[in-house]
């Protein structure tokens, strides 16, 4: 049940964030990252329980439904079934960086989420949140080698990545949903 509420959470959460996350976007993409991700958001809301992070990865659609999908995948095994979250997280991570040929540094989501998972193998989420989000803030001086951002002026060098934003997003609700339980 940990998990219906996540979902509603997030939701709740990029329905707020939407147009800020699709103005990031804007600035080294194609403007589209709030709208794909509540659009994946909020068919994992309506779907039924266990298969909520794949009703996101087919409705958000794209390269990045697809890894984004992966950590919700973590996070809800993590909240229904009691699977080690810092380990899915690391899992999850691996399998981004290989299917979207991307490492730390290439101004990516995996710029929060890798450092995000390994803090959460000691198990504190507080500690994995402040290096996600050191890891996105780091992203604003980086120059992307990867997706849409590399061809914009500079490498989209001043700008945070919105992907990175929305990976802390995922762990602070992962957060309140503990802090409220
Ligand atoms: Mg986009």
């Amino acid at each position: 049940m940990q998990a219906d509420l996540f979902f509603k959470r997030l939701l709740a959460r990029f329905e707020g964030e939407k147009a800020r996350l699709d103005a990031l976007d804007a600035a080294v993409g194609d403007g589209d990252h709030g709208t794909t991700m509540l659009r994946g958001l909020t068919r994992a809301a309506q779907a039924e329980a266990g298969r909520r992070a794949k009703a996101f990865m087919r409705a958000s659609g794209g390269a990045s439904g697809t890894l984004f999908g992966l950590i919700l995948i973590a996070i809800e095994a993590h909240l229904d079934e009691g699977a080690p979250l810092g380990a899915g997280l690391a899992t999850a991570c691996e399998r981004i960086c290989d299917l979207g040929e991307v490492k730390v540094g290439d101004k990516s989501m995996v710029d929060a989420l890798a450092p995000g998972a390994e803090a959460l193998e000691g198990g504190d989420l507080d500690a994995a949140i402040a290096a996600a989000e050191a890891g996105r803030d780091s992203t604003k001086d980086l120059r992307a080698r990867r997706g849409r951002s590399q061809y914009v002026e500079d490498g989209g060098r001043g700008h945070i990545d919105p992907g990175s934003v929305s990976v802390v997003m995922f762990l602070e609700t992962l957060r309140d949903l503990g802090a409220a339980s």
